[in-house]
């Protein structure tokens, strides 16, 4: 797992410590080359002196000075170097280690440094340098003086600013790696102030409303949350409501046929004419309450969330002539003229039995909430997307501050006339969910006491 804490120390920590490492590493290396550059200036100084001395006394000539040999003794000693002194034939006149003197030099420098200049030649690696000084007579160079030093001694008084500095880098490491801790587990605070508000929830605890708005991105948690959070309260509200709806719609028939059973149980000597009407209240109450069951099964298995849905190629025009071939009689009834009229043929992926169950309760409803002698106009049409179906009808119409909540499970505008002709309140929750299902849309319009239109739009092929 990767901890977004941990990811916080680190680059807190890298971002504060690198730099300090560099600037450290950097200043004293750049001590130690301007100590170099300084000994380096001051042994070319002692050369130009010696120089001078070496040609004042002629010394490559004669060779025999007492002066200029206790000048070169303490000039090796002091800068514990070595000094050789070579004439204009390349030999060694002097050498103050005297391991070479009458031996023949040929470098590069000393051949550059007969020419009139001087050289300088720094070796890091093996920490010493090499300084050659042309002696000049009259212009003339006779002779080169050659000084290699060793840097070990500059390079030991740099050790002592190395562990000034490596302590500061060590101190600074130290409250760096706190302020790091610090600060890392102050940064990650409000994200565990999110989970614990979260398992809250989980653990099944009322709770308020998150509100963590330290920063933007726990602020958009937060608001994601609690949106989540209202969505749980209404669906667990509905999921209250339904349960209770469902218990009472079931017990209505129910204490129907236990008043009809006692008030025949509680008189004696019934005729049998009564028994015969009390039983066929009961018949009819069975009937009802094996209809909302059905009813209840429908939207269940219609659930939005549910995979059971067998889509096929169907022939909408067909699938509409038998849901009316099926309600016209009931329509005759009341002497309703039910009228389909078709724009086009249209073939769409459906599951048949769902989209024949949502189209038909629309078809019974506008014959049910209808007048006598009115009409049900079914219509079909189709662009190369969609296939549109719609109901209209003559009838009682829908009160406006009905219509929104038609769809809702239950809901009934008239509870005593939607009993009284046979309704369970489920129908248009069943359409609606079918039609979803299909990813489809539905829409009414009514006008209260002159009639109602569902319109239906779904897609000529299934989209999963
Ligand atoms: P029901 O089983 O009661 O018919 P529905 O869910 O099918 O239940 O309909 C809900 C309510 O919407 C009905 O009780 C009725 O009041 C109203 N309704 C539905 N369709 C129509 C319509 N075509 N005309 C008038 N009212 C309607």
């Amino acid at each position: 797992m990767k901890s977004l804490r941990a990811r916080i120390l680190l680059l807190l920590v890298v971002v504060g410590i690198v730099p300090c490492i560099v600037l450290g590493s950097t200043i004293l290396h750049s001590h130690q080359e301007k100590s170099i550059e300084r000994y380096i200036s001051q042994i070319q100084n002692q050369c130009t002196i010696l120089s001078n001395q070496l040609e004042s006394y002629s010394y490559l000539s004669s060779n025999d000075s007492k002066v200029v040999d206790a000048e070169l003794t303490q000039l090796s000693n002091v800068y514990n170097g070595r000094i050789l002194v070579i004439n204009d034939e390349f030999r060694i006149v002097k050498d103050t280690y005297e391991l070479d003197e009458s031996k023949t030099v040929v470098s590069e420098d000393v051949i550059r440094c007969y020419r009139g200049k001087g050289t300088v030649i720094y070796d890091e690696k093996n920490r010493f340098f090499e300084v050659t000084t042309p002696v000049k007579s009259n212009k003339q160079v006779i002779g080169v003086v050659l000084m290699s030093v060793s840097t070990d001694n500059i390079m030991e008084s740099g050790g002592d600013l190395k562990n000034i500095c490596d302590l500061i880098i060590g101190t600074m490491a130290i409250i760096i790696l706190i302020i790091a801790v610090l600060l890392s587990t102050l940064m990650v605070r409000p994200f565990g102030r999110i989970t614990k508000a979260i398992e809250a929830v989980n653990e099944g605890y009322e709770s308020e409303d998150l509100c963590e708005n330290t920063y933007t991105e726990t602020a958009l948690i937060s608001d994601a949350f609690n949106k989540m959070l209202g969505r749980m309260r209404v669906v667990d509200k509905s999921r209250e409501e339904f349960v209770s709806n469902v218990s009472h719609e079931l017990k209505t028939p129910l204490t129907s046929m236990k008043v009809l059973a006692d008030s025949l149980l509680a008189q004696e000597d019934v005729p049998v004419e009564l028994y015969k009407e009390f039983m066929g209240d009961i018949t009819e109450e069975i009937e009802r309450e094996n209809k909302i069951i059905n009813d209840l099964l429908s939207l269940v298995k219609m659930d939005k969330t549910s995979a059971n849905i067998n889509i096929q190629s169907e022939n909408i025009n067909e699938l509409l002539e038998r849901i009316l071939k099926r309600l016209r009689p009931i329509a005759k009834q009341h002497n309703i003229e039910v009228v389909f009229e078709s724009f086009r043929p249209v073939m769409a992926e459906v599951d048949e039995v769902k989209m024949s169950l949502a189209l038909s309760n629309l078809v019974e409803n506008a014959i049910k909430y209808n007048k006598e002698n009115g009409w049900v106009h079914v219509s079909l049409n189709a662009d190369h997307k969609y296939f549109y179906v719609k109901v209209a009808d003559s009838g009682i119409g829908i009160p406006k501050q009905d219509t929104e909540n038609i769809f809702e499970r239950f809901y009934r505008v008239d509870k005593s006339h939607s009993r009284e002709i046979g309704g369970t309140g489920l129908g248009l929750s069943i359409t609606r969910n079918a039609i979803i299902m299909h990813r489809g849309a539905i829409k009414v319009y009514s006008e209260e006491g002159e009639g109602t239109t569902f319109t239906v739009r779904v897609p000529l092929t299934y989209v999963v």
